[in-house]
Formats: structure tokens, sequence, C-alpha cells
């Protein structure tokens, strides 16, 4: 069943945008949100708390129902407690695993070399702990002042545009069969619906998997240029609405791309 997708997109301007999958939904906020208008419960979103939980209610104009508990204690806003992720690094062998599995692009690292955990980035939502074969990763409670309404919605923005880039990037890395498969594949085809109809939101393309008979060089480079015009022509048009230093980062890669694959 088809959902309004502005139906959806309100759902989901609600949801903290954790992506940690802790309302059933492995592959995070938007197909919970899409569920909920599909007559799921809308009180499943942990790290939401009853905030979420009622503020989806009234949306939906649904009764008032007791949110899912958290193992964090409740703190002053009714969430439970904010968490961060840090690697105790003279222990990481960097075997690249938690790279992966971060939903927000929170960790940085090579191939055999220490990671760190960017602190201001990290949510706290645990999927980098499973795949670490050292288990060299603990969680700590955040101290940092808790965000005003303001602050809480540009950080949502913030992750929400986080994990499409980091989306895109797992299918082209999944299709090119490179780097450790850590979770289960993201139903990417959701996630690029979506994000067509929403000018803010990274392009998404789902990659084809590779053919088995041979495609010929030119046909497949035609494909590839063609992609990647799409979306520097979106972020060209994103960044001559406003200034984003991620958004200009990508597009110079992209161009960078561009031009190599032009040769
Ligand atoms: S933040 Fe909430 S809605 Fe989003 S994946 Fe986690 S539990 Fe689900
Ligand atoms: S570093 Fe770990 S806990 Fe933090 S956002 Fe990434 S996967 Fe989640
Ligand atoms: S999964 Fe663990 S050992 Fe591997 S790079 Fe990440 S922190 Fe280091």
């Amino acid at each position: 069943m088809n959902s309004p997708i502005s139906l959806v997109q309100s759902i989901d301007a609600l949801l903290p945008q954790t992506q940690c999958g802790l309302c059933g939904h492995r592959d995070g906020c938007l197909p919970y949100a899409q569920s909920i208008t599909e007559g799921e419960n809308a009180n499943k979103c942990v790290p939401g708390g009853q905030p979420v939980a009622d503020a989806l209610a009234a949306l939906l104009n649904r009764p008032k129902l007791q949110a899912e508990e958290s193992v964090w204690p409740v703190q002053a806003d009714g969430r439970p407690q904010r968490i961060k992720a840090v690697i105790r690094e003279d222990e990481c062998i960097g075997c690249t695993k938690c790279i992966s599995a971060c939903p927000v692009d929170a960790i940085i690292g090579s191939g055999k070399l220490m990671h760190t955990i960017l602190t201001d980035l990290c949510t706290g939502c645990e999927l980098c702990i499973p795949p670490c074969p050292v288990d060299c990763i603990d969680l700590v409670e955040d101290d940092q002042p808790l965000p005003n309404e303001a602050q809480r919605i540009a950080e949502q923005e913030d992750l929400r545009q986080r994990y499409y880039a980091h989306i895109q990037r797992e299918e082209k890395r999944r299709t090119d069969r490179k780097g450790p498969v850590v979770r289960a594949e993201i139903d990417t085809a959701l996630f690029a619906r979506f994000s067509a109809l929403n000018e803010q939101l990274p392009v998404i393309e789902v990659a084809s998997k590779p053919e088995h008979v041979p495609v010929a060089l030119d046909s497949k480079t035609t494909i590839e240029l063609a992609k990647l015009r799409t979306q520097i022509k979106k972020l060209e048009k994103q960044l001559s609405v406003r200034e984003d230093v991620r958004k200009r980062t990508q597009l110079e890669e992209l161009t960078q791309q561009l031009q190599a694959l032009q040769g």
C-alpha cells in the first residue's frame, strides 16, 4: 500500500534519526514512519521515548500509548539518556568493520590503523559494537547540555542527510563488492523513492548488481557518467539555494570522479 508521502515525511520529521533499528525496523526511521502510516503503533521509538510517542499520537490523532522502555534512565526532557560510543584506541586492530556499521559515518580510520569516533556526530545507536571483533568499543553517558527544540531539529536534519549519504556509498560498495559485509543490505529502494521526492535529501540511486555477462566498457561508462551528472546537478541546485560545507565537499568529490571518468 502506498502511503501519502507527506504523512510519511511528517512522521519521519519527529523521529530522532539515530537509525538504530530499536523500533524493529532494521533500516531505520523512514521504514518505521512508513509502517506507522500503514497502522503500526507509534510508540516504538526507543530513543525518542515518551515525548516522541506523544507527538506522534497528536499528529496522527490516535490515543497516547506508553513508549517502549529503554535500558537507559530517563533524562530531564523525558527521553532516554543520550549516550556516545568511544573506541579504546590502543586495543583497536584497524579491521574497519565498525565504519560500515555506523549509519551516520561518525567513525574515521583506515585498514590496519587505529579508528576513532567523532564524538559530536555519534548518536549512541550502538550499531558499531556487535561487529567489533575485539570488543573495544564502550558506551558512555553524554554529559553535554540537552539540545533545545531548534537544536534537536537541526541535529535530526543533519543525521538524516548523513544516513542518506551513507546509504548511497554502501550501495556502491555493495555492487562493487568491496569492504566487509557487517550488516544486512539496506532496502535502498524505499530511500531512493523518498530522496527523489525531497530536494533537500542527497540523491540515492539504486545501483544494478554486476551482470554475469560482460558489459561493454563504453555503455558502463556512459551510465556512470549519467549518474554522476544527475547527482552533480542536484547538488549544484541545492547549493545555489543554501551553502552547505558537506554538500560542497560531496560536489567536489563527484566532480573529480566525473573528470577522472571522462579521462
Ligand atoms: S531512532 Fe527510533 S524510529 Fe529511528 S530507527 Fe531508532 S527506534 Fe526506530
Ligand atoms: S559510532 Fe557507533 S554508536 Fe556512534 S553513531 Fe556510529 S555506530 Fe552508532
Ligand atoms: S571494529 Fe573494532 S577493531 Fe575493528 S576498526 Fe572498529 S573499533 Fe577497531
